[in-house]
């Protein structure tokens, strides 16, 4: 189990998202509740063990914009005389490594924290950066969830509640619109989409979009179904990805190689859209969720897309699930 779990931690960063695979792949089968719930914790336990230790990469994009890579989600971050604006906070033991890049980047405080949505490997840090000084914006169902108690059934794993500097202060519903450091920043929300509480945030004039975990870059993505994502709110949220996105765009997708694009996304949204299409016709043949594994409905593009923790079979019970 650990090695298992060591080796994926160690090959590219870890996640929240990922438990539920990380649990699947080390056991080849489904863990009975009890099961899961002990190993859940086992493994959030390992999550911040490793992100205590992991190093942070950043890439520069451009108009003062970077992506740090290394702790849970990828985080942006834009720079200037308005202090620096983070978008997503990453896992709190990182840091130390965070800290670092940030001063790397310039002596600008933290001013600002965009949570993309609630999952704890991109709001884990909310705490120590408003403590830092950051003001915290999000959807408002990323503010409802950190602020109590958040099951995710698909680990039967609670989490507790952010301490309270640590939820976000100001959150909206549709719409919200900040400009900063010259740049002007969009958040949109997506709908229903990864969870219920996913947005977008753009800056305009760099033409550069974080899209949190509505897409993953080349690999398999996780889907939570228990707080209201699903695969066709995974499709939809692509459809308006690529809608608002050009060639020339810089695309952050949550996880998976940080600086992307519109061909990246567009290969992404296809492959959701087949395999949906192969589990929904095995789904009304009347297959089971096991015999549907067993039918192997992603082996298509599995060799590249299955080799990160959310593998081939956990995938196609996040889809099954929603068909
Ligand atoms: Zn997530």
């Amino acid at each position: 189990m650990k090695s298992s779990s060591g080796t994926l931690l160690s090959r590219r960063g870890f996640c929240l998202c990922c438990v539920g695979g990380a649990a699947f792949a080390a056991t080849s089968g489904w863990l009975t509740p009890r099961e899961a719930f002990a190993e859940a914790r086992g493994l959030v336990s390992l999550i911040k063990d490793s992100a205590a230790v992991s190093p942070i990469v950043t890439h520069g994009l451009r108009n003062n914009i970077s992506v740090l890579e290394g702790s849970g989600g990828n985080i942006a971050v834009l720079t200037g005389p308005d202090g620096k604006v983070l978008i997503d906070a990453g896992i709190g033991v990182s840091r130390p490594q965070i800290t670092k890049a940030l001063a790397d980047l310039g002596a600008d405080p933290v001013t600002h924290l965009i949570n993309t949505h609630w999952h704890f490997d991109h709001a884990d840090g909310n705490d120590w950066l408003h403590s830092a000084g950051a003001k915290i914006i999000a959807q408002e169902n990323t503010r409802k969830h950190l602020s109590g108690i958040q099951r995710v059934e698909d680990w039967d794993y609670n989490f507790l509640p952010l301490p309270s500097g640590g939820i976000p202060s100001e959150v909206f519903a549709a719409e919200h619109h900040l400009k900063l450091n010259s740049a002007s920043i969009g958040l949109k929300y997506y709908g229903p989409a990864h969870t219920d509480s996913d947005i977008s945030v753009t800056f305009a004039e760099a033409n550069i979009v974080h899209v949190g975990d509505t897409f993953w870059n080349g690999i398999y993505p996780f889907i939570d179904y228990s707080t209201g994502g699903s695969i066709d709110g995974m499709i939809a949220a692509s459809d308006v990805n690529l809608a608002v996105t050009t060639n020339e765009t810089i695309i952050i997708p949550g996880h998976g190689k940080p600086v992307s694009n519109k061909a990246e996304l567009k290969e992404f949204r296809d492959r959701l859209v087949a395999i949906r299409d192969n589990v929904a016709t095995l789904k009304k043949q009347g297959r089971s969720r096991d015999e549907a594994v067993a039918a192997k409905p992603t082996a298509a593009f599995d060799a590249k897309w299955g080799q990160f923790v959310i593998d081939p079979g956990f995938f196609t019970r996040l889809v099954y699930e929603g068909v």
